[in-house]
Order: C-alpha cells, then structure tokens, then sequence
C-alpha cells in the first residue's frame, strides 16, 4: 500500500467540525491500508490574526520574534487534530518542525529547508501511528534550536519536502478549492477545473497558481519527481494533478538551496526580424501576426518594447527555413502599418539571419533575483553582445550571434556548474499539453523603463547586478530594437517588471549606477496578461489569437513578452480584466460548470 503526505490547509481545519471531518478523511486513507503523514497550516485565519496583534506592538518586529510567534499557529492545529485523530480509534502523534528535523538556513521568515531527518517519522510511521507534523515551521540547526519559518503559505512546501524525502507515493494539497483552474474564478466565473497541469506551466502561471500552491512546493516536486495532486477537503473529486517530469538524481541534502539552473539550452539557426515604427495602437500585433499564422509560420521569441513617440518596435524570432516567407509578410505589411495616414514614414523591417538563442532552464530561479543577472555578467565577460532578451519564471533566454554559440556555451556551463542538455522534440511535448493551459493576470507590478542605455556587453549585467543585490525579483525583462545614437554613442531602452511595492526600491538601486543611461520611467498603472501551455511549442497562430482578442476589444499592448511556453503582454490597468475575460473565452477554457468558490 501507498505511503501518503496529505496537507490540509488553514481553512480546511478552520474550525472543530472541520478538523473533526479532516480527522475522518485521514483515518479512512489509514483504513484503506495506506501510511499517512499529514502537515497541517494554522487555523483559519490565525496567521494574520497573529501578523495584526505584533502590528499593535510594534510596526518594525524583529523577525525572529515574528517566527517564534507565527510557528504557534500550526503547533496548535498539530495537537487538535492528534487528539481528533485519537478520539477515532486512530493511533496518532503531533511532531513540531524541529521534532521531524527540518532544518533550515537561519534565515528567519523566509528560511529555505536544507535537510529533513525522516528517522523519527518512519519510527512513528512503523507503529502504525499518523505523524502530524507542523507546516511552515523548521530549525535553523542542530545546536542553536532557533525555529524559522518558511514564508506565507510555506505549508505546502513542508509538505512537498517531507514528501520528497520520505520518497512518498503521493503527495496530496488538500484546500478549499476544487483544484487549479484556467483563470481566477472571481474575475472569471467560468472559469475552468484542469485535470492536469505541468510543473513548468504551473511555475509560468505564478501569479494564477501561487494562491493555490507555494511555488516552492512545485520547484520541489519537479526536481524530486514528487507526484503532486491538489484537490478539496470538501469532496472527493480527484482535483488536479500536478506532473513532474522524471527527475535527474539528486541529494536530499540542500534540498531547497541545490542548483538554481539545471541546464543550458541552445538553439541554432534563427533569423531575428524585427519591425521598427509600427504605429503605438491597438490591433497592430494582431494584424502582423495574423499574417504571419495565415502562411503557418511557427514564431518562437516576440518582443515589443515600451513605445517611443507614438510608435512601437516589434522582433520576433523564427526558424531559419522559413525566414524568407516571415520576412515577406512583415514586408508587405509594413507600407500599411503606418503611424498616421498623413505620415509617410513607414515601418521599416530588419531582418538578421544567423543568430541563436541561448538559455538556461531549471525551477530555482524564482526569488533568486541574481540568476539573470549572471547569466548576463558571464556573456559580458566573453565579450558577448545580447541582443534579444526573454526572461520567465523557469528559462532566460538570450539572442546572440550564432557564431558566438559555442563560447557562450561553454562560458555559461561554467558558471553555472551544467552541461548543454538536448532539446526534446517537439511532437513529444505538444502530445503532452494543450498550446494554452490557463490564463494569469497581474495586477500588482509596475513597468520601469530605463532609457538610452549605451549599447555595450556588460550594460544589462550592471543594471540586474544591483537590482539582485537588494533582492529585487525582476520579471519580463525587454531591450528595444531600436537603436538611438546619443553623443556618437549607440543606446538602447531597457524595460522590465517588479512587484509594486519594489518601485522604490528598484529606482534607488538604479539610481547607485552613476552612468550609462539618461532616465528611469515607472509606470505603476499596468496589468500583466499571460497565456501559458506547453503545447504552444512549434504551434503556429497562438499569439495571433492572443493579439487579436484583445485588438477586438480595442485594449493596446504597452509591451511583449515570450518564453517558450507563456507568452505575456503588458495593458493599461484598467483593461486587465477585460483582457483576461476576452483571452480566457477566445481559448476557449471555460468550463460547462461554474467553480464554487469559497469566501
Ligand atoms: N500559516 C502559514 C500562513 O498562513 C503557512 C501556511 O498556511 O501555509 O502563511
Ligand atoms: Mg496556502
């Protein structure tokens, strides 16, 4: 029979009735002759409630203090459902964070686990007793007893953890949720329950899935192949699973701090065009990309940097062989994409052939801000100019010239301690996902542009060197296309997203570099709209449609991002739903069935 982690989170053991219904689940998975581990999260709402009685202290606590407090809130729940357990004939035991060895850095409030010593629970397990074991909580290391906490919502990171180092059969979210759905159910009632979802989708759709399940627990379970399924504490439909791929072997040791990058990617033979004063107004992207998925032309990176004037450069990258036909379609669009009737300029195409794109992949990189910045300083150092940049919650890509290939290879396993893995074919991929799994929208960052950056290796390891150093994560990075010579000196804009409330922050960090660009522009008033599926690699028309819902409803696109299976595009804030609303409907994911959720 199977050996189980189940984690039941803060509402499901909410109150008595229903840690005493969580109690009954659990005792009859023991029944079915299965070995259960349960992690359990603070009641209800007692994390905050503890967050609001330290506030009415003091407005600056010091973290230690806050972690000594918030790990309370699960040694509770550990000893309710115990008992509960117990009351039902269920032999069973309450086991702290330390009590389980869960080790961490001592980093408090944010601490990453290092090791788990599963000796105790398998004892425990061995008698036929439930382990609880407390979320969230673990010890900075043997000697000093210091309890940490992991980070708001770190339950389902404990629980991944333990899971991955009890090599457990399966691990089990229990929420108040039905599972992961295509969009947020509260701006989008139709929204859809997925069967299934990958850990690299569900780490591109961070800003959908967070909510649901730690990003962590995922970065987890997609390197310890931990077999994930998120479902109800309120029924027993079968939720959704969460698919890792077959993992490379790893230590259990380090287990939260192990690589951030797990390998570089490279492909060769792509042609980069780009298109440059296309008018700055709804339904241009649509219209080109349109075209271009009219001929079935697969475009793999597409880039629209913030507008300059009234007017927008759009690049996009696509396979050699078929260059020639993208380049005809840009060509004939172009006289027609002019920015003003009366205006006679028009778009201009460029076309370079010859370039290659080079990545580093791995589920790490997220809330480890200075992954990009090296993979920019290493290229700087072998004197490699980038000239296109994507960037995604698990690949950062660069365009370069091709023939710099095999030195930015060879430099970046280097730094990074990889080797160049091979490219999965595509057809393997495809039959695996749907081309658009579900659809995020983000409301909390704010674009900063920082222009006439001088155009020379180093300037976006300098700009991403500091911003890493205070720890500022950094998303949807753009360089422009178009290229400005100020005092005989080539420059170009720099854009990127950071949360909210890292504007600051970001603009002071900026500000320690005394030169190399002339201003930084925040714009605070941006939603982020992302598509995410795996099944979008080598699929012509994806980002056609994408475009081409939100031209219909009239919204302009500030800016352009894609990895490989997310393409994102930044809109004024007040459109974000909106758009979400027409991309969900035009992918068609709505679900026959509305979604209850709960408030
Ligand atoms: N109780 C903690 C929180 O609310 C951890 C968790 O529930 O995952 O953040
Ligand atoms: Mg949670």
């Amino acid at each position: 029979m199977a050996l189980i982690v189940q984690k039941y989170g803060g509402t499901s053991v909410g109150s008595v009735e229903r840690i005493q219904t969580v109690a009954q689940r659990i005792h009859h998975t023991t029944q079915e002759g299965n070995t259960v581990v349960v992690v359990v999260s603070a009641m209800g709402k007692t994390t905050d409630t503890l967050v609001n009685l330290a506030q009415e202290i003091t407005t600056n606590p010091s973290r230690r203090e806050m972690d000594m407090l918030l790990s309370t809130g699960e040694q509770v729940t550990i000893a309710l459902m115990t008992m509960a357990l117990q009351e039902r004939g269920q032999p069973a035991i309450s086991l702290t964070g330390a009590q389980v060895g869960i080790v961490t850095e001592a980093e408090h409030s944010r601490a990453r686990i290092l090791s788990i010593k599963p000796d105790r629970i398998k004892r425990h397990l061995d008698k036929g007793q439930v382990v609880v074991v407390a979320g969230f909580q673990g010890i900075s290391s043997q000697e000093e007893l210091e309890i940490t906490t992991l980070g708001r919502g770190g339950s389902d990171t404990s629980a991944v953890a333990l899971a991955a180092s009890l090599k457990a059969n399966f691990c089990e979210i229990y929420t108040d949720v039905p599972g992961i759905l295509t969009t947020d159910p509260r701006l989008v009632p139709e929204a859809r329950l997925m069967e299934e979802i990958t850990c690299d989708e569900m780490l591109e759709l961070a800003s959908l899935g967070a909510k649901v399940l730690h990003p962590r627990a995922v970065e987890i379970a997609r390197n310890y192949g931990v077999s994930l399924v998120v479902r109800s504490s309120w029924s027993d439909a079968p939720g959704t699973r969460v698919i890792s791929p077959i993992p490379k072997p790893r230590s259990l040791e380090g287990l939260e701090i192990t690589k951030a990058v797990d390998g570089v990617e490279f492909d060769v033979d792509q042609s980069k065009i780009a298109l440059l004063r296309v008018p700055d107004r709804p339904g241009i992207a649509a219209r080109l990309f349109g075209e271009i998925a009219h001929q079935k032309v697969d475009v793999d990176l597409i880039i629209q940097s913030i507008h300059e004037g009234n007017s927008n450069d759009i690049a996009f990258t696509v396979i050699k062989n078929v260059s020639r036909k993208a380049e005809a379609v840009a060509q004939a669009i172009a006289p027609v994409l002019r920015s003003h009737p009366s205006q006679s300029e028009e778009a201009e195409v460029l076309v370079e052939m010859g370039v290659a794109k080079i990545s580093i992949a791995g589920a790490g990189m997220i809330g480890r801000p200075g992954i990009a910045a090296k993979m920019f300083q290493t290229l700087a150092e072998a004197k490699i100019n980038i000239e296109m940049i994507s960037t995604s919650e698990v690949k950062v890509s660069c365009v370069i010239a091709q023939e710099e290939g095999d030195r930015a290879i060879e430099a970046l396993c280097k730094a990074f301690d990889v080797d160049l893995v091979p490219k999965p074919l595509v057809a393997e991929v495809v039959e695996a996902s749907p081309p658009v799994r579900g659809v995020a929208l983000d409301l909390k960052q704010a674009q900063i542009a920082i222009r006439h950056v001088k155009d020379k290796p180093g300037m976006a390891a300098s700009i991403f060197g500091v911003l890493a150093q205070r720890n500022i994560s950094v998303d949807t990075i753009i360089q422009s296309q178009r290229c400005r010579i100020l005092s005989g000196m080539p420059t170009r804009d720099i854009a990127f997203t950071v949360g909210e409330g890292e504007t600051d922050a970001a603009c002071q960090a900026l500000n320690t570099l005394a030169e190399g660009f002339d201003e930084v522009i925040v714009d605070k008033d941006i939603a982020k709209v992302s598509i995410v599926g795996a099944g979008m690699v080598g699929q012509p028309g994806i980002a056609a449609k994408f475009f081409e819902a939100l031209a219909k409803e009239n919204i302009n696109i500030k800016m352009i991002a894609t990895s490989e299976i997310k393409i994102s595009c930044v809109v004024p804030q007040e459109e974000g739903v909106k758009a979400l609303k027409a991309v969900h409907q035009a992918f068609e994911l709505a679900g026959i069935e509305t979604v209850e959720v709960p408030v």
